[in-house]
């Protein structure tokens, strides 16, 4: 076939959710992977939260491959050899309200894909796009394997680095502001390791997040995952940082497998996967116009990544951004019109899919979530602050207010702390 009515370029969450949600209202739909099967090449640290999934396969969600339900959270501040941790136990796996679980993401995009071909689309992995056909301003077709096919909308879904976005013309060059660089290993372990060292029952996980002496203070922070039988470790950073510190992402990942806090849960694991990956961090600043003449990006390919600093929501944002790409695409067929005015209703369908509204609630999120001393000065105050209070020694003890204000000098100035602070709670 060398004409469909929508051709997805790339099939990780946003892309399988599209072409499922068009496939399963009639449209024919080819959907193009270059890794050897979907998922194959698609990194992320671990978790993935339900609400998109029941929205999308509201009978049978729970037929995802789970590898465990998260039923507790961790943020972690590191010094060198302490750790300051706030515990959120979140609801057993009994509840019918599962927030989120931890998956795998070869299995997960695989089920994903199998459920769009399943209902009609046209599957094609261990094929590359390698280039967009164009016509006086309007995508009409893709170029792969050698072949030209041709379609009323291409949807790219091609992650981060797309390029397809940016031969379209409707996003810049990547600048490493924009971007963190993140590396994760799977860390085999057994099954009972895992549920003795993290004190959770079957099919129970957990999600820990950290920061401070993880990336050595730079912006970014850490991540554990537990999954069946392994955990998901990594460790993201400012591509800016990376750079302006001449820091190598790897050394710190080395580092961070001996913190004491996270030697104790991988003691024994062998590594069986190492990957890297970037991940977009600006929100809609990065793509405020995600469509074009014939031509729609969704998932990473638009910037659609919330970050707010104890956890990454990349993977629902990428589902539900696929659904709103399949809701414009029905109204422009009803329409005949595939022109750029036609597809902007896009942006109505993002919103009331959730992703912008998201996206735009918390719009301060990322310039917060630059600042410094959320890496730094905060963990190190914190643990600075608690090993006083918690040393007995004999010698004379000061009362918790003076232990703050003489951990405090130098580093942040009260004023500071309280902008800061205030800062904070508005934009998260
Ligand atoms: C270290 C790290 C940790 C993260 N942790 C989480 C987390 O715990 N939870 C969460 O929700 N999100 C997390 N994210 C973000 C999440 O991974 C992404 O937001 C999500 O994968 C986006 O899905 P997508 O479908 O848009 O893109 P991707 O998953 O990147 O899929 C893009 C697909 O397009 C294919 N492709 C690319 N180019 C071509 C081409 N030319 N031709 C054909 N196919 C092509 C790729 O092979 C791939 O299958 C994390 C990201 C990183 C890097």
């Amino acid at each position: 076939m060398d004409r469909f009515d929508v051709i997805v370029i790339g099939a990780g969450p946003a892309g399988s959710s599209a072409a499922y949600s068009l496939a399963k209202e009639g449209f024919s739909v080819l959907i193009i992977e270059r890794g050897k099967f979907p998922g194959s090449k698609n990194v992320y640290g671990g978790r993935i939260y339900t609400y998109p999934l029941k929205r999308l396969f509201p009978e049978d969600w729970r037929e995802a491959p789970v590898e465990r339900y998260v039923v507790q959270e961790n943020i972690s501040m590191l010094s060198k050899d302490t750790a300051v941790t706030i515990q959120y136990d979140s609801l057993r796996t009994g509840s019918s309200r599962v927030n989120s679980f931890t998956a795998i993401r070869s299995k997960f995009d695989k089920w994903l894909a199998k459920r769009a071909g399943e209902e009609g689309a046209m599957v094609i992995s261990g094929t590359r796009v390698d280039d967009l056909l164009v016509s006086n301003g309007t995508v009409f077709g893709v170029r792969a394997g050698g072949d030209e096919v041709k379609a009323n909308v291409i949807i790219a879904a091609d992650g981060v680095a797309s390029i397809f976005a940016q031969k379209a013309g409707i996003r810049p060059e990547l600048i490493p502001k924009e971007i963190s660089v993140g590396v994760k290993e799977t860390i085999k372990l057994t099954k009972k390791r895992i549920e003795d060292r993290f004190n959770v029952g079957e099919k129970e996980g957990v999600a820990n997040a950290y920061i401070g002496q993880v990336t050595n203070f730079l912006r970014g922070g850490g991540f554990l995952y537990t999954n069946e039988d392994s955990v998901s470790l990594g460790v993201v950073v400012q591509s800016e940082d990376l750079s302006s510190h001449r820091t190598e992402i790897q050394e710190l990942m080395e580092r961070f497998k001996l913190h004491p806090s996270i030697q104790k849960y991988i003691e024994g694991g062998k590594v069986v996967e190492y990957s890297a990956h970037m991940i977009p961090e600006l929100g809609t600043c990065m793509i405020p116009r995600p469509f074009a003449n014939g031509f729609l990006a969704v998932g990473d390919a638009a910037g659609f990544v919330l970050s707010h600093g104890y956890t990454y929501q990349g993977v629902d944002l990428a589902i539900l951004s696929g659904m709103a790409a399949a809701e414009t695409v029905k109204a422009a067929r009803a329409a005949n019109d595939y022109s750029a005015g036609s597809l902007s209703r896009y942006l109505h369908d993002l919103r009331s899919f959730g992703v912008l509204s998201e996206l735009e609630e918390f719009g301060n999120a990322p310039s917060f979530l630059m600042n410094p001393r959320i890496y730094s000065a905060y963990p190190q105050l914190l643990c600075g602050i608690l090993n006083r209070m918690y040393t007995v020694d004999g010698t004379k003890k000061e009362k918790m207010f003076h232990i703050a204000k003489e951990e405090m000098k130098g580093k942040i100035s009260l004023m500071q702390l309280m902008k800061d602070l205030l800062g904070g709670t508005r934009s998260m």
